[in-house]
């Protein structure tokens, strides 16, 4: 599964068919067709109104200018009788039929402008969130192993491109019947220059192929370099506490700045393409264009098509080539929302590796009773992180999980709430396999506090509902009394109100994880993970946090991180983990009498804390 996702997100991937985007984008049209149905009706209507456009200009020409005219085509001599009596009334007639053509088109422009606009606007919103939510969706193993600039970059720059390519069909749609219309007409007046006009059609589609290739390739490389830039941008800020402490802040803009110069080499570079392609549309259409006048002149003069019916020709040939040159430009845009719409496909295509199975079921609220029996788990790429791990923790127990870095201590922990999927093994909770059911309600089972105290921005009280949305504020208020954190809350200025930065940074360490302890307590689980909580904090505030977190505990099955093993003698079970085994567990004193890892560690940290004691009270020398 990894190892495909590390493929699929190589730059040269292979796109997925073309019938796969197809279906993309016509899944995101589904729910606007009646807009969609509108803009095509409005489309043939225009185009309609566009062939009719110079008509009147002709009949100006042909029948209402000379003295003498021809003979008028028959549906002319219907309204207008003998058309030599009655040239007045034609040149009113001609002069508002001039108004009305324009009316009508700029009319129909209007609408045209709201109905796809309001189609475009639809599609990118839809597809944005739902390249939002997938990217929530996907598996944190995804999110350790990817930089998040191309999530980033998908979700702000290439969520246009399903609405850009619907949204480039209309004209393309319109250029293309007004060809045949045109076709269609020139050939009745004349088929010289119908053939002339037909003539520009090879090079023209020679010269999109040629561009199609070329920019394609170079199109997708600009976009990965300007994701890596992203990339940068997004790391950057959010680590900015170390780089201000490192003073890497010029090491940083160095490393943005370079990456940025490469990729506006490469933009530079392909804007130099499109605008050769573009030359090249025009030069072809220019060529198009004079044959078609010389030539027609010439017709004219040899009497074989009247002036009016050359000046027809003309506007057709500028109505169709101007959208033809257009389509230059449309193609170039419509290259690039394929490349979007490819590399954002190429994300929305990527299975989350943890998602609820087929038949996976809602689990209602458990006791809490968790068991691992011989589970197996490495990261990709790692080997052996956990091995055969096997234990029972009945319900409102507390586990306590001791052992060496690295261990495999918050490994084991994350399996419980499966952001890791196990590789072998069952782990259960109330006897019910994880994998049977819902993430959703697996996670509404579960609390967890973590070693980094994490708040968004926002208010106070807004971090502390995160734990249960439909709280009250009097639930609020009750759940910071339980966290020991009402007090310090109600001295600040704004108390539950007061608004806090990006990740909390306007609060101490201790309480924004009293914060925490809040927001785990308003989530009301039976199952409660305890990550180190108090290891960042300092002795005085962990005597408040820790009171918080006994209070927080009763009740729950908890399961608790520690390395100060003084805050482990209480537990009904200490799982004690040494390079990815659990190797010994029982409770206190069992480990103790037990003398192993448990009892070398246990006689490490007194000996440590019996040394920093004789120190302290040392006299100074
Ligand atoms: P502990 O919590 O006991 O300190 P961890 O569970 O964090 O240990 O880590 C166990 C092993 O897994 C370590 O060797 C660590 O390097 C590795 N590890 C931890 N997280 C990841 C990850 N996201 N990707 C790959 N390896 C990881």
């Amino acid at each position: 599964m990894m190892h495909e996702q590390t493929n699929i997100m190589t730059s040269g991937a292979r796109p997925a068919p073309r019938i796969r985007y197809v279906a993309r984008i016509l899944s995101y049209v589904r729910p606007y067709s009646g807009l969609a149905a509108m803009t095509l009706v409005i489309i043939v209507l225009g185009t309609l109104f566009g062939l009719a456009s110079p008509l009147p200009m002709k009949i100006m020409l042909d029948y209402v200018i000379p003295k003498n005219p021809g003979p008028p085509p028959a549906w002319l001599r219907a309204v207008f009788g003998n058309v030599t009596d009655n040239q007045g009334h034609l040149l009113i007639a001609t002069a508002v039929a001039m108004v009305l053509v324009v009316l009508t088109e700029n009319v129909l422009a209007v609408i045209n402008n709201y109905v796809s606009t309001k189609l475009n606007q639809k599609m990118v919103l839809d597809f944005r969130s739902d390249l939002f939510s997938h990217a929530q969706r996907l598996s944190l193993a995804f999110h350790d192993q990817k930089r998040s600039g191309p999530l980033i970059y998908a979700i702000n720059f290439q969520a246009d491109a399903a609405a850009g390519i619907v949204i480039a069909i209309p004209p393309l749609l319109e250029s293309f019947l007004t060809l045949i219309g045109m076709m269609i007409i020139t050939y009745s007046i004349d088929r010289k220059l119908f053939g002339l006009s037909l003539l520009v059609l090879p090079p023209l589609w020679l010269s999109v192929k040629l561009y199609a290739r070329v920019i394609e390739g170079r199109l997708r490389r600009v976009k990965e370099m300007e994701e890596v830039s992203l990339s940068i941008i997004h790391e950057a800020i959010s680590m900015l506490r170390v780089i201000v402490a490192f003073g890497r802040e010029g090491y940083e803009y160095t490393r943005f700045r370079k990456q940025g110069e490469t990729a506006v080499d490469a933009r530079v570079n392909i804007t130099v393409w499109q605008t050769m392609f573009s030359l090249a549309v025009k030069l072809i259409t220019g060529v198009g264009i004079a044959l078609i006048v010389g030539v027609g002149a010439h017709e004219v003069r040899a009497g074989r098509i009247t002036i009016g019916d050359m000046v027809m020709v003309i506007a057709y040939i500028g109505m169709v080539y101007k959208p033809l040159e257009a389509i230059s430009f449309t193609l170039g845009s419509l290259q690039n929302n394929k490349i979007n719409l490819q590399m954002a496909s190429e994300l929305l295509d990527l299975q989350p590796e943890i998602q609820d199975k087929r038949g996976a079921v809602d689990m209602p609220r458990a006791h809490g009773k968790v068991e691992f029996r011989d589970v197996c788990f490495s990261y990709t790429g790692r080997t052996d992180t956990l091995r055969e791990i096997n234990f029972v923790a009945e319900a409102g127990q507390v586990v306590a999980i001791v052992g060496p870095t690295g261990a495999g201590k918050t490994t084991l922990i994350s399996l419980i709430p499966r952001f890791y999927a196990a590789s072998s093994g069952k782990i259960s909770i109330d006897g019910r396999d994880v994998t049977d059911i819902t993430l959703k309600s697996l996670r509404d089972q579960i609390s967890m506090v973590l070693q980094e105290p994490l708040l968004f921005s926002g208010s106070i009280a807004e971090n502390i509902r995160y734990g249960n949305l439909a709280a009250t504020t009097e639930q609020i208020i009750e759940a910071a009394k339980n966290a020991n954190a009402h007090d310090f809350i109600s001295r600040l200025p704004q108390g539950y109100d007061t608004q806090i930065g990006e990740r909390g940074a306007q609060l101490s360490g201790g309480e924004r994880q009293r914060v925490c302890v809040a927001r785990a307590f308003l989530k009301d689980a039976p199952i409660l993970i305890l990550d180190e909580p108090t290891s960042s904090i300092d002795s005085k505030t962990e005597a408040v946090i820790l009171d918080a977190l006994d209070k927080l505990m009763e009740g729950r099955t908890t399961f608790m991180i520690a390395h100060r093993l003084s805050t482990v003698r209480r537990a009904d079970k200490i799982l004690v983990m040494e390079q990815g085994k659990l190797i010994e567990q029982g409770r206190h004193e069992e480990l103790i009498e037990l003398g192993g890892l448990y009892k070398q560690l246990h006689d490490v940290q007194i000996g440590a804390n019996s040394t920093r004691r004789r120190r302290v009270l040392d006299p100074v020398p």
